[in-house]
Protein backbone atom coordinates (compact mmCIF):
# COMPACT_ATOMS: atom_id res chain seq x y z
CA UNK A 1 0.00 0.00 0.00
CA UNK A 2 1.54 3.26 -1.25
CA UNK A 3 -0.91 5.65 -0.64
CA UNK A 4 -0.05 7.03 3.19
CA UNK A 5 3.34 7.33 1.86
CA UNK A 6 2.33 10.02 -1.16
CA UNK A 7 4.23 12.71 0.88
CA UNK A 8 7.32 11.08 0.52
CA UNK A 9 8.28 12.49 -2.50
CA UNK A 10 11.74 10.07 -2.20
CA UNK A 11 8.63 7.65 -4.73
CA UNK A 12 9.30 9.80 -7.09
CA UNK A 13 12.98 11.66 -6.75
CA UNK A 14 15.32 9.65 -5.48
CA UNK A 15 19.01 10.24 -4.28
CA UNK A 16 20.16 10.15 -7.96
CA UNK A 17 17.93 12.22 -9.05
CA UNK A 18 18.74 16.03 -9.43
CA UNK A 19 16.54 18.05 -7.11
CA UNK A 20 14.26 20.43 -8.19
CA UNK A 21 15.24 23.56 -7.39
CA UNK A 22 18.24 25.32 -8.80
CA UNK A 23 19.93 28.58 -7.18
CA UNK A 24 23.10 31.41 -8.70
CA UNK A 25 24.02 33.99 -7.27
CA UNK A 26 21.56 33.70 -4.33
CA UNK A 27 23.57 36.92 -2.51
CA UNK A 28 23.53 38.86 -5.55
CA UNK A 29 22.46 42.96 -4.99
CA UNK A 30 20.86 43.31 -7.95
CA UNK A 31 16.76 43.98 -7.19
CA UNK A 32 15.63 41.90 -10.16
CA UNK A 33 14.90 38.13 -8.77
CA UNK A 34 15.03 35.80 -11.53
CA UNK A 35 13.12 33.27 -12.02
CA UNK A 36 12.76 30.90 -14.72
CA UNK A 37 10.06 27.80 -14.29
CA UNK A 38 11.44 25.42 -17.84
CA UNK A 39 14.88 25.75 -17.30
CA UNK A 40 15.07 22.07 -17.08
CA UNK A 41 13.65 18.50 -18.80
CA UNK A 42 14.70 16.39 -16.30
CA UNK A 43 12.22 13.62 -15.81
CA UNK A 44 12.26 11.81 -12.24
CA UNK A 45 13.96 8.03 -13.13
CA UNK A 46 10.87 6.22 -12.05
CA UNK A 47 8.80 8.19 -14.74
CA UNK A 48 11.46 7.21 -17.54
CA UNK A 49 10.55 8.86 -20.43
CA UNK A 50 7.04 9.23 -20.03
CA UNK A 51 6.35 6.98 -22.99
CA UNK A 52 8.18 9.62 -25.36
CA UNK A 53 10.64 9.34 -27.93
CA UNK A 54 13.98 11.49 -27.15
CA UNK A 55 13.28 13.80 -29.86
CA UNK A 56 10.05 14.70 -28.02
CA UNK A 57 12.07 15.34 -24.87
CA UNK A 58 13.90 17.66 -26.40
CA UNK A 59 11.86 19.81 -27.75
CA UNK A 60 10.29 22.85 -26.36
CA UNK A 61 7.05 20.80 -25.40
CA UNK A 62 9.57 19.31 -22.76
CA UNK A 63 11.11 22.96 -21.78
CA UNK A 64 12.22 26.15 -22.38
CA UNK A 65 15.03 25.66 -24.99
CA UNK A 66 17.69 28.42 -24.55
CA UNK A 67 16.97 30.18 -21.57
CA UNK A 68 18.85 28.64 -19.54
CA UNK A 69 21.82 29.36 -21.20
CA UNK A 70 20.72 33.13 -20.91
CA UNK A 71 19.26 32.91 -17.13
CA UNK A 72 22.68 31.89 -16.11
CA UNK A 73 24.82 34.31 -17.56
CA UNK A 74 21.96 37.38 -17.09
CA UNK A 75 22.27 36.95 -13.27
CA UNK A 76 26.21 36.58 -13.25
CA UNK A 77 25.95 40.12 -15.46
CA UNK A 78 23.07 42.02 -13.18
CA UNK A 79 24.63 40.38 -9.92
CA UNK A 80 21.12 38.60 -9.46
CA UNK A 81 19.32 35.91 -7.67
CA UNK A 82 18.47 33.09 -10.02
CA UNK A 83 15.77 30.55 -8.35
CA UNK A 84 15.45 27.96 -11.97
CA UNK A 85 13.28 24.76 -11.66
CA UNK A 86 14.70 21.57 -12.97
CA UNK A 87 12.31 19.18 -14.12
CA UNK A 88 10.62 19.08 -17.50
CA UNK A 89 7.38 20.92 -17.62
CA UNK A 90 5.59 17.21 -18.70
CA UNK A 91 6.44 16.21 -15.32
CA UNK A 92 4.55 19.46 -13.74
CA UNK A 93 4.15 22.64 -15.60
CA UNK A 94 5.41 25.41 -12.90
CA UNK A 95 3.89 28.11 -14.26
CA UNK A 96 0.32 26.70 -14.44
CA UNK A 97 -2.07 26.34 -11.47
CA UNK A 98 -1.90 22.77 -10.36
CA UNK A 99 -5.66 22.20 -10.53
CA UNK A 100 -5.36 22.99 -14.26
CA UNK A 101 -5.46 20.76 -16.85
CA UNK A 102 -2.42 22.06 -18.80
CA UNK A 103 -0.42 21.51 -15.35
CA UNK A 104 0.64 17.56 -16.22
CA UNK A 105 -0.56 17.89 -19.48
CA UNK A 106 -1.88 14.79 -21.49
CA UNK A 107 -1.24 16.27 -24.76
CA UNK A 108 1.29 19.18 -25.79
CA UNK A 109 0.89 20.89 -29.00
CA UNK A 110 0.32 17.67 -30.72
CA UNK A 111 1.97 15.37 -29.13
CA UNK A 112 0.23 12.86 -26.29
CA UNK A 113 1.96 12.33 -23.46
CA UNK A 114 1.59 8.54 -22.80
CA UNK A 115 2.94 8.71 -19.19
CA UNK A 116 0.07 11.56 -18.03
CA UNK A 117 -2.52 9.73 -19.48
CA UNK A 118 -5.43 8.23 -17.21
CA UNK A 119 -2.72 9.52 -13.93
CA UNK A 120 -4.00 8.54 -10.42
CA UNK A 121 -5.07 11.63 -8.26
CA UNK A 122 -2.17 10.68 -5.84
CA UNK A 123 0.27 10.58 -8.34
CA UNK A 124 -0.20 14.06 -9.23
CA UNK A 125 0.07 14.98 -5.89
CA UNK A 126 3.15 13.14 -5.79
CA UNK A 127 4.19 15.43 -8.89
CA UNK A 128 3.15 18.68 -6.95
CA UNK A 129 4.81 17.84 -3.25
CA UNK A 130 7.99 17.00 -5.25
CA UNK A 131 8.62 19.46 -7.78
CA UNK A 132 6.30 21.87 -8.17
CA UNK A 133 6.12 22.96 -4.22
CA UNK A 134 9.47 22.85 -3.20
CA UNK A 135 9.94 25.45 -6.73
CA UNK A 136 7.60 27.95 -5.43
CA UNK A 137 8.16 27.36 -1.68
CA UNK A 138 11.91 28.78 -2.25
CA UNK A 139 10.83 31.81 -4.75
CA UNK A 140 7.90 32.97 -1.45
CA UNK A 141 10.52 31.85 1.00
CA UNK A 142 13.45 34.16 -0.84
CA UNK A 143 11.09 37.03 -1.26
CA UNK A 144 9.78 37.02 2.38
CA UNK A 145 13.19 37.14 3.15
CA UNK A 146 13.96 40.27 1.04
CA UNK A 147 10.49 42.20 1.95
CA UNK A 148 11.88 41.57 5.66
CA UNK A 149 14.98 43.05 5.04
CA UNK A 150 13.85 46.00 2.95
CA UNK A 151 15.68 44.83 0.03
CA UNK A 152 14.34 46.29 -3.01
CA UNK A 153 12.51 43.35 -5.54
CA UNK A 154 11.55 43.42 -8.90
CA UNK A 155 10.51 39.83 -10.45
CA UNK A 156 11.55 39.21 -13.43
CA UNK A 157 10.17 35.36 -14.97
CA UNK A 158 12.21 33.71 -17.70
CA UNK A 159 10.72 31.97 -20.72
CA UNK A 160 11.97 31.40 -24.52
CA UNK A 161 8.84 30.61 -27.15
CA UNK A 162 8.90 28.10 -30.09
CA UNK A 163 9.39 30.53 -33.85
CA UNK A 164 6.80 28.05 -35.36
CA UNK A 165 3.52 26.88 -33.05
CA UNK A 166 0.86 24.61 -34.45
CA UNK A 167 2.25 25.61 -37.82
CA UNK A 168 1.92 29.54 -37.25
CA UNK A 169 5.41 31.14 -37.58
CA UNK A 170 6.02 33.94 -35.19
CA UNK A 171 7.41 37.05 -36.09
CA UNK A 172 8.48 38.84 -32.56
CA UNK A 173 12.25 38.71 -31.55
CA UNK A 174 10.91 39.04 -27.62
CA UNK A 175 7.96 39.78 -25.89
CA UNK A 176 7.19 40.99 -22.42
CA UNK A 177 4.06 39.25 -20.74
CA UNK A 178 1.83 40.93 -18.00
CA UNK A 179 -1.05 41.52 -16.67
CA UNK A 180 -1.83 43.69 -13.35
CA UNK A 181 1.72 45.41 -13.30
CA UNK A 182 1.53 48.89 -15.04
CA UNK A 183 4.83 50.17 -13.82
CA UNK A 184 8.00 48.11 -15.13
CA UNK A 185 6.36 46.65 -18.17
CA UNK A 186 5.90 50.14 -20.20
CA UNK A 187 9.68 50.54 -19.15
CA UNK A 188 11.29 47.53 -20.48
CA UNK A 189 8.63 47.59 -23.67
CA UNK A 190 10.08 51.10 -24.18
CA UNK A 191 13.81 50.24 -23.93
CA UNK A 192 13.35 47.07 -26.25
CA UNK A 193 11.57 49.06 -29.06
CA UNK A 194 14.23 51.51 -29.05
CA UNK A 195 16.59 48.99 -30.25
CA UNK A 196 16.18 48.93 -34.06
CA UNK A 197 16.87 45.02 -34.71
CA UNK A 198 13.95 44.24 -32.88
CA UNK A 199 10.73 43.05 -33.50
CA UNK A 200 8.78 43.26 -29.92
CA UNK A 201 5.66 41.27 -28.98
CA UNK A 202 3.25 43.60 -26.17
CA UNK A 203 1.89 40.87 -24.42
CA UNK A 204 2.43 38.42 -27.01
CA UNK A 205 3.06 35.64 -28.04
CA UNK A 206 1.31 34.74 -24.72
CA UNK A 207 -0.63 37.22 -22.06
CA UNK A 208 -0.08 36.63 -18.13
CA UNK A 209 -3.57 35.03 -16.83
CA UNK A 210 -4.66 33.73 -13.40
CA UNK A 211 -5.87 30.78 -15.44
CA UNK A 212 -3.03 29.97 -17.21
CA UNK A 213 0.19 31.30 -15.23
CA UNK A 214 1.12 30.67 -11.99
CA UNK A 215 4.92 32.46 -10.87
CA UNK A 216 3.50 36.23 -11.79
CA UNK A 217 0.45 36.06 -10.62
CA UNK A 218 1.66 34.55 -7.38
CA UNK A 219 4.52 35.92 -6.70
CA UNK A 220 4.53 38.97 -8.66
CA UNK A 221 1.04 40.54 -8.54
CA UNK A 222 -0.19 38.57 -5.37
CA UNK A 223 2.68 40.21 -2.95
CA UNK A 224 2.78 43.13 -4.86
CA UNK A 225 6.20 43.63 -6.72
CA UNK A 226 6.65 45.14 -10.35
CA UNK A 227 7.07 42.11 -12.86
CA UNK A 228 7.26 41.02 -16.27
CA UNK A 229 7.54 37.86 -18.28
CA UNK A 230 10.34 37.69 -20.70
CA UNK A 231 10.25 35.89 -23.71
CA UNK A 232 12.27 34.91 -26.23
CA UNK A 233 12.70 32.87 -29.65
CA UNK A 234 14.36 29.75 -29.11
CA UNK A 235 15.95 29.78 -32.46
CA UNK A 236 18.07 33.17 -31.27
CA UNK A 237 18.97 31.35 -28.52
CA UNK A 238 19.97 28.00 -29.65
CA UNK A 239 23.30 28.30 -28.99
CA UNK A 240 25.89 29.24 -26.62
CA UNK A 241 26.67 33.12 -28.42
CA UNK A 242 23.40 33.53 -29.11
CA UNK A 243 22.60 33.00 -25.26
CA UNK A 244 25.73 34.75 -24.46
CA UNK A 245 24.47 38.23 -26.84
CA UNK A 246 20.82 37.91 -25.33
CA UNK A 247 22.11 37.67 -21.90
CA UNK A 248 24.07 40.62 -22.32
CA UNK A 249 21.08 42.68 -24.32
CA UNK A 250 19.14 42.15 -21.66
CA UNK A 251 21.29 42.42 -18.80
CA UNK A 252 21.83 46.18 -20.27
CA UNK A 253 18.19 46.46 -20.99
CA UNK A 254 17.32 46.10 -16.86
CA UNK A 255 20.49 48.26 -15.81
CA UNK A 256 18.66 50.98 -17.78
CA UNK A 257 15.22 49.80 -16.50
CA UNK A 258 16.73 49.98 -12.59
CA UNK A 259 18.28 53.34 -13.40
CA UNK A 260 14.68 54.86 -14.53
CA UNK A 261 13.00 53.14 -11.58
CA UNK A 262 15.11 54.63 -9.35
CA UNK A 263 14.69 58.06 -11.21
CA UNK A 264 10.99 57.86 -10.61
CA UNK A 265 11.60 56.37 -6.68
CA UNK A 266 9.72 53.07 -7.74
CA UNK A 267 13.07 51.53 -6.05
ZN1 LIG B 1 8.29 28.87 -20.37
Amino acid sequence: MVLDRVGDTSLLLDSQDVPPVLEDNAAGRSPFLLTCDHYGRSIPRILGDLGLPAAELTRHIAWDPGIAGVAEALSKHLDAHLIAQRYSRLVIDCNRPPDALSSIPRISEATLIPGNEGLAREAAELRRRAVFDPYHRRIGEVIDRRLRDTVPTVLVSLHSFAPVYAGIARPWHIGTLYHRDTRLPPLVLKLLRAEPDLVVGDNEPYAVSDETDYTIPVHGEARGLMNTGIEIRQDLIADRDGQSQWAERLARIFLETETMLRAQQLL
